[in-house]
């Protein structure tokens, strides 16, 4: 199924994001982490790729392997840095003979120990090539920033680096994982400015360790509230009370985003059901009220 014709008729959607795992017990983990969260019928999971293609076929295996056992529509994210035009139009080509129907493309970021200069020099391009290749054959999803990449230098500069990539081709968008709703709303007050109206997924991050969330938000350059960084950092070391207080903030902000009205929830799963499940859980009947399927 194409995401974007199921978004295309008003569905909320409800995905989950992978990474391919690296050995047997983390293939384990995440066959039981889907077998957990399947029951929620989610419109589509979708799997990660190591910048510079560092997983290339682990996230390959881990796509045909989803697709055959669970029967899920299964969206591969690809970034272009580093890898040459024949390369992507490589992995393409492969994924077109799975019947694999949306990509999620990407630029990434370029690995330390991996000088080599890719085809695309931003994820415009690899949305050009994937529409020019092939047409409608792949429904294409991009990334965005509600708080704006880290790069750009402002986010009205990063929103019209967005716009290209949905003129390019670009359906719908995912956010970068956020935790103050407040930069969700400006941020659609600046895309319905920009006319930018594809259906805008929200990544979902549920907090589940404060030092390790500490590292991902610094990385992608999320903020983290200082009342919940307060609260956080005072129960540090007591893992129960992190996860408590990180999935009551995961549920509120979902709950206001769902108030709002949004096109649907993303979320990162870390190959690990349990976060994920309880935000579903306290949200079930306000999520499946906006679904038909
Ligand atoms: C939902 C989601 C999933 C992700 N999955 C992965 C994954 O699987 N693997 C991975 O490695 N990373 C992943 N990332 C991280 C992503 O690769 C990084 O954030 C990366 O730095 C930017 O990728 P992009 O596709 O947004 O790039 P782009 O859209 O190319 O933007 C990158 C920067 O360049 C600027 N820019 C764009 N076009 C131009 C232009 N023409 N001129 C000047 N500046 C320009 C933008 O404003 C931005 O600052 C994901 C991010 C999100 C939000």
């Amino acid at each position: 199924m194409k995401i974007c014709d199921y978004l295309k008729s008003g569905n909320f959607s409800l995905s989950y994001e992978f990474f391919p795992p690296k050995d047997v017990k983390g293939r384990k983990q995440l066959t039981e982490t889907i077998e957990e969260l399947i029951i929620y019928k989610p419109s589509f999971v979708s799997v990660t790729y190591g910048a510079g293609g560092t997983t290339r076929e682990r996230t390959l295996n881990t796509v045909k392997e989803i697709k055959e056992k669970f029967n899920l529509t299964v969206m591969p994210h690809l970034t272009c840095v580093a890898h040459d035009r024949e390369e992507i139009l490589d992995i393409l080509e492969t994924y077109k003979g799975l019947g694999i129907e949306n990509i999620l493309a990407l630029r990434g970021d370029r690995p330390k120990d991996n000088p080599k200069k890719g085809f695309c020099r931003y994820a415009v391009d690899l949305v050009r090539l994937i529409k020019e290749t092939y047409g409608d054959t792949f429904c294409v999803g991009v990334a965005c920033y509600p708080e704006g990449h880290q790069e750009a230098p402002s986010l009205e500069e990063d929103i019209l680096h967005l716009k290209e990539k949905i003129d390019a081709g670009g359906q719908f968008a995912i956010t970068q994982m956020f935790f103050r709703n407040e930069d969700f709303f400006r941020f659609k007050e600046l895309l319905a400015k920009k006319g930018i109206d594809v259906p805008i997924l929200i990544g979902v991050m549920p907090i589940t360790n404060f030092k390790q969330i500490k590292k991902f938000a610094q990385l992608c350059g999320a903020t983290i509230p200082l009342d919940l960084a307060k609260k956080l950092s005072e129960v540090q070391d007591k893992p129960e009370e992190v996860y408590k207080i990180g999935i009551e903030y995961a549920i509120s902000q979902c709950e206001e985003l769902l108030d709002y009205g949004v096109d649907g929830f993303h979320f990162y799963t870390l190959n690990r059901p349990d976060a994920t499940k309880e935000v579903i859980e306290a949200l079930r009947d306000k999520i499946f009220s906006l679904r038909k399927v």
